[in-house]
């Protein structure tokens, strides 16, 4: 290699350099606003006093990062309404605790991995055996043992605007085999299929003639893992005012927070059009951040985490149930739950 070569390749590093340093001083000034030139109009037909005008040339993180609580649910600045967001959450865990039942095909079948729970006494050449469910060993008033199939992994309650219990569901997916039958998608189209029930629960602004509203904009459901976007979609079209949720779901990428800070309100009477999502942490419920981190250590997309795999919720028939770490916590805390139901039924 000649000098002359070895000069020209230094000058074509120190060149590169110079432009590769030199478009780094630049991203945070120069380059900016060209970038920012290339954010295409906003689409004609869009009002551009609407919500999605004033996210459109604003960085993704502001949609999807954040829901402004403060500005949206300011109650949540009282205790005592953090603390009755809380006992609605108690009872959904202590609700999914009481009916936990992994015996998708119902309680006769053939469970190879449950032979613990065989009701005894069945002949045993038999093709089909009864099972009972998870037996529990110990003198636990508040989980009785259960053979009813009602659903399972996640679950939701529904409360009206008077804070009445309406209905309580488990996702159905395996029952049906869909993968749509999602807890607070069904709670929804349940509320409505109650729509000529008599009864006095507050769930939007009445209809004349009718018995019950046409939206359910006094309704918040409670649920143990964040809702993805078709049930976020449905509680939108069903007007849901707020969801809370116990453990937030990567799969959904935020998608409530990205409807609830794109749908904004209703400009007649300021009702929400997309629920308000509020998870655990905004109002303290002890079990969010445990549910997340069981989670992350028991992921299974995780193959490599530094955390071995582990089942969390293991039936009594020692098989791994599916989702672990709802029931994993609420196990941890059927103590409290317990104490807790008691305390209100003396109460
Ligand atoms: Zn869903």
């Amino acid at each position: 290699m000649s000098d002359r070569d070895q000069i020209n390749r230094r000058d074509f590093i120190v060149t590169t350099a110079g432009v590769a340093g030199g478009a780094s001083a630049l991203a945070g000034g120069a380059i900016a606003p060209a970038l920012g030139q290339t954010t295409p109009p906003l689409p004609s037909g869009i009002d551009e006093h609407s919500p999605l005008a004033q996210y459109w040339e604003k960085p993704v993180a502001e949609l999807v990062g954040r829901v402004d609580l403060k500005a949206h649910v300011p109650e949540l600045s009282n205790e005592s309404v953090k603390e009755r967001h809380r006992i609605y959450c108690s009872l959904l865990m202590a609700l999914i605790q009481r009916f936990w039942n992994g015996n998708k095909r119902g309680p006769r079948g053939v469970y190879p991995y449950r032979v613990d729970q065989k009701v005894p006494g069945q002949d045993p050449q038999a093709k089909f055996f009864r099972y009972r469910g998870d037996m529990i060993k110990d003198e636990d008033q508040f989980r009785v043992n259960w053979d009813r199939y009602l659903g399972h992994n996640i679950a939701c309650i529904a409360v009206d605007g008077n804070g009445e219990v309406i209905d309580f569901d488990f996702n159905h997916n395996d029952f049906f085999r869909s993968s749509t039958e999602h807890a607070e998608s069904r709670m929804v189209r349940r509320l409505f299929s109650l729509a000529d029930v008599f009864d006095n629960w507050r769930t939007g602004e009445p209809v004349p003639g009718k018995s019950r509203a046409f939206s359910l904009q006094d309704v918040t459901l409670y649920t143990s893992l964040e809702s993805c976007a078709q049930c976020s979609g449905v509680m939108s079209l069903g007007r849901v005012r707020q969801v809370v949720y116990l453990q937030h779901d990567p799969g959904t990428y935020r998608v409530g927070n990205i409807m609830f800070n794109l749908a904004g309100r209703d400009p007649a009477d300021q009702s929400t059009l997309s629920p308000i999502p509020i998870a655990g942490s905004a109002i303290d419920v002890p079990q969010f951040n445990q549910l997340n981190e069981a989670y992350e250590k028991d992921d299974p997309r995780r193959e490599k985490s530094e955390h071995p795999r582990s089942s969390i919720f293991r039936s009594a028939g020692r098989r791994a149930g599916r989702l672990r770490s709802i029931h994993h916590v609420v196990l941890m805390h059927r103590r409290r739950l317990r104490d807790f139901f008691r305390g209100s039924r003396r109460a």
